[in-house]
C-alpha cells in the first residue's frame, strides 16, 4: 500500500495550493480530486465563477508558480474600490492610498485551480488521484487509512498517510466522516452571478452599492467585446425573487438590471446567468488528530466582501509556516500537537471576518432609517479618516 507524508482530498483552489506548498517543503503528497480540470483555449468564453484575489493570495500562488501562468491567460487587475449606500456617502478605496499598484485581480476559479493543476502535473512528489473520490478512511495513532474509487474504472484504491486533508468544500465528507459539527445557517437571501458586455472598456473599479434589498456590485472582467468590454454583476436579493430573475429570459433580466442597478453601470448586454444560495459554515474544530480541515471545508463565509478563497489560502500559507517551523526545529511535524498551531494561527482570524460580514449584512439589511442614517454616517466618517479606511483597506488585501 503506498504510503503518503500527507493526503489532500479535493483538488479545488485550496487544495490545489496546499498539495504543491506542502510538497515545496519535501514532503510527499496525494491529491484527490473528483473532476478532471478542463483545459483552457481563449476562444472559450468567461466563466461564471470568478473570484476577487487579493495581494496576499497572489504571493501564495507566485510562491507556487501558479501566478506566470494565469498572467499570460486572462485576468482583470482592479486599482480601486467604491462602496456607497446613499451617494453622498460613496467611498473609494485606492490602491496608490496603501502603496500598491493595485488591490487585487478578478480571476476565473477554474483558471486558478487549472494554472495550478499545470504544475501539480510536473511536481515529483506530487502523485495525483483523478478522477477519483473519496470513500472512507479509518485513523489510528498515527496513520489514516484511505480509501478512494477510481471515477472511470470504479476500482478501489487504498493508500496510507500521517495526515489527511479535507479541501473538498463547504459539503466536506471528510469532515461529515470525522464527525465535526458545524454551526452556520442559510442567509435569507441568495446571490445572482450576471456576466455583461459593458459600454465601458475594460474598467480598473470594483463597486458595490448597498441596497435595501441587499448589496449589488460590479467587478470587471478582462477583454473587449462588441460592446465595449466585460463585467460580472453580483445581484443579492430574496431567495424568491432571485429564483423569478433566474427564470427570465436575458433580454428581461437586462432591463430589470437597469431598473435596479445604479446609473454609472451605463449600457449593458446580459451573456450569462446563474444563481447561488449564501450560507455560513464553521466547523466546531479545524482539526481532529491526524485530520484538517481547510478552506471551504473549515469555513464557508457570505462572498458580500469576496474573502472566502483568500482566506483558504490564508489557511494554506497557515499551514505551510507550522510545518516547516516544526521542521527546522526538529520537531516531528506530523504529531496532532503540531498541527494544533494550525488552528490556533487560523480560527480567531476567520471567525473575525466571518462575523465582520455578518454584522455589516445584518446591519445593510435593517429598514429602520435611523439605522440607514448612522451607517452612511459610519461610512462617510470612515471615508474622512484615511489612517482607518487604509488600515481596513490593507488588513482585506493581506499586506
Ligand atoms: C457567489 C459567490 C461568489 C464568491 N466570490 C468570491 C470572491 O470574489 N473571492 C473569494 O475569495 N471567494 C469568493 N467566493 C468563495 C469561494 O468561491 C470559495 O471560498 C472557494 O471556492 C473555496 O475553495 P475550496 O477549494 O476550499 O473549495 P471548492 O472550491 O468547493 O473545491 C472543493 C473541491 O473538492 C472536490 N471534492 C469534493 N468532494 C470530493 C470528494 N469526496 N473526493 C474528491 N474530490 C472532492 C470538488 O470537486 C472541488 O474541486 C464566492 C462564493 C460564492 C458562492
Amino acid at each position: 500500500m503506498k504510503n503518503f507524508d500527507c493526503v489532500i482530498i479535493g483538488g479545488g483552489m485550496v487544495g490545489a495550493t496546499c498539495a504543491l506548498s506542502l510538497a515545496n517543503l519535501g514532503l510527499s503528497v496525494a491529491i484527490v480530486e473528483q473532476h478532471q480540470p478542463k483545459g483552457f483555449d481563449k476562444a472559450q468564453p468567461l466563466d461564471l465563477r470568478v473570484s476577487a484575489i487579493s495581494l496576499a493570495s497572489e504571493h501564495l500562488l507566485t510562491q507556487v508558480a501558479a501566478w506566470p501562468q494565469l498572467l499570460r491567460w486572462r485576468l482583470c487587475p482592479y486599482k480601486r474600490l467604491g462602496v456607497w449606500e446613499h451617494s453622498y456617502s460613496y467611498t473609494e478605496f485606492k490602491a496608490v492610498d496603501i502603496k500598491q499598484s493595485h488591490l487585487g485581480h478578478i480571476i476565473e476559479n477554474r483558471l486558478i485551480q487549472l494554472s495550478l493543476w499545470q504544475q501539480i502535473r510536473k511536481h515529483q512528489a506530487i502523485t495525483s488521484f483523478c478522477p477519483a473520490s473519496l470513500s472512507d478512511f479509518s485513523s489510528s495513532e498515527n496513520e489514516v487509512n484511505v480509501t478512494l474509487v477510481n471515477n472511470e474504472t470504479s476500482a478501489q484504491i487504498k493508500i496510507k498517510t500521517k495526515t489527511l486533508i479535507a479541501a473538498d468544500g463547504a459539503n466536506s465528507q471528510v469532515r461529515k466522516l470525522a464527525n465535526i459539527g458545524i454551526t452556520g445557517w442559510d442567509y435569507q437571501q441568495s446571490a445572482m452571478l450576471i456576466h455583461v458586455e459593458t459600454q465601458t472598456k475594460q474598467q480598473d473599479i470594483t463597486w458595490q452599492q448597498f441596497c435595501e434589498t441587499g448589496p449589488v456590485a460590479l467587478l470587471p472582467l478582462p477583454g473587449k467585446s462588441d460592446l465595449g468590454g466585460y463585467a460580472s454583476l453580483v445581484w443579492y436579493h430574496q431567495k424568491a425573487e432571485i429564483k423569478r430573475l433566474s427564470a427570465l429570459s436575458n433580454e428581461l433580466l437586462q432591463v430589470e438590471i437597469l431598473q435596479n442597478f445604479p446609473q454609472r453601470l451605463g449600457k449593458i448586454k446580459v451573456i450569462d446567468k446563474g444563481a447561488f444560495p449564501l450560507k455560513r459554515r464553521h466547523a466546531n474544530t479545524y482539526q481532529q488528530g491526524q485530520v484538517l480541515l481547510l478552506g471551504d471545508a473549515a469555513h464557508t463565509i457570505n462572498p458580500m466582501a469576496g474573502q472566502g478563497v483568500n482566506l483558504g489560502f490564508k489557511d494554506v500559507k497557515a499551514l505551510q509556516t507550522v510545518i516547516s517551523t516544526a521542521i527546522a526545529n526538529g520537531e516531528c511535524w506530523s504529531q496532532p500537537n503540531v498541527l494544533a498551531r494550525y488552528e490556533s494561527m487560523r480560527r480567531k482570524d476567520n471567525l473575525l471576518m466571518m462575523s465582520t460580514m455578518d454584522a455589516l449584512y445584518a446591519s445593510f439589511s435593517h429598514p429602520s432609517p435611523a439605522v440607514k442614517l448612522l451607517r452612511n454616517i459610519g461610512i462617510s466618517v470612515a471615508n474622512k479618516v484615511p489612517f482607518l479606511k487604509n488600515k481596513a483597506l490593507a488588513y482585506a488585501c493581506g499586506v
